[in-house]
């Protein structure tokens, strides 16, 4: 797997493929704006370009870009409906513009409209929002739910129902989060756990599909369905049960980002993310102790 880490944008966004680097990332996230607002203005080419050069100096190899907050593509209420299709649709506009592999988004949520409900609007808005960009390269990376409140897409049966449906295999891809499918049930702390989840993904959304992770550790046991990140190590999860993942050969060469809380270090803001990374590093390429 290629490691790296969310990088926030404040100080420009052509800067952070820059920070990722100086920590050590090869692979990096981002927001593509601010991600508290619906309306921003718009990216400017030369702002992309900007980008995209720092990208390619700076030698990462893969960018992410989360989808706002904001947007929720279960929502049956017709203002928010439309808000968020079209803000998914800016969404992957930007990230194809800044060279991303796709935009990471969260399925979505019914808010009290149903399951079934839920499911038809995040199809809906999913195959409109890709129509509208089918000239594009950026994927529509589906990311598994914790499962709190009324979100969807907290199983690999949902999520793979919601692409079935969508049926847009070329530009639809997965993002599997360790903490929201740790927080869901899936405890993958052991061999035989680690075996169950691969063989879930295997008979769902399948392996090939999974084209970003999130390493997360979790702040609350299995099953809790809390989305609550824990530093590598610091969390339920502990850090060892991640040497599988890392090692798959299934998932060579896919980015891995943490979104793991960070410390208030003035002098390194990132000093959270550098632990985390030598933690990672370190099961991906030592032996397992016996
Ligand atoms: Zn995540
Ligand atoms: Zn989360």
């Amino acid at each position: 797997m290629l490691l790296g880490a969310h990088i926030g944008i404040s100080g420009g966004l052509e800067n952070a493929p820059d920070t990722a680097r100086r920590i050590g990332c090869e692979v990096m996230q981002i927001f593509s704006k601010n991600q508290r607002q619906w309306k921003v203005p718009e990216l400017s080419p030369s702002v992309a370009e900007e980008f995209r050069h720092h990208v390619k100096s700076a030698g990462i190899q893969a960018v992410g870009v989360h989808a706002s907050y904001l947007i929720n593509l279960g929502s049956s209420d017709p203002l928010l409906q439309r808000r968020s299709r079209e803000a998914l649709v800016e969404e992957l506009v930007r990230a194809d513009a800044l060279g991303a592999v796709g935009v990471i988004l969260h399925p979505g949520a019914h808010v009290g409209a149903g399951k079934e409900q839920g499911i038809a609007n995040i199809v809906q808005g999913a195959v409109e929002a890709l129509e509208a960009t089918k000239a594009l390269k950026a994927h529509l990376i589906l990311e598994i739910a914790a499962g709190a409140g009324s979100t969807l897409g907290q199983t690999f049966e949902e999520l793979e129902e919601i692409g079935r449906r969508v049926d847009r295999d070329d530009r639809l891809g997965y993002c599997v989060d360790t903490c929201h499918v740790f927080a869901g049930g899936g405890d993958f702390r052991t061999a035989d756990g680690y075996a169950g989840m691969i063989d879930q993904i295997r008979n769902t959304i399948g392996l090939k599909r999974v084209e970003f992770f999130h390493l997360n550790d979790a702040l609350f046991p299995p099953g809790t369905h809390k989305d609550r990140h824990a530093n590598i190590g610091k969390g339920e999860i502990g850090a060892e049960p991640f040497r599988r993942l890392l090692t798959d050969p299934n998932f060579r060469n896919i980015p891995g980002v943490l979104e793991t809380p960070l410390d208030e270090d003035e002098k390194e803001p990132y000093s959270a993310y550098l632990r985390d990374l030598a933690i990672l590093r370190d099961l991906l390429h030592s032996k397992a102790k016996a």
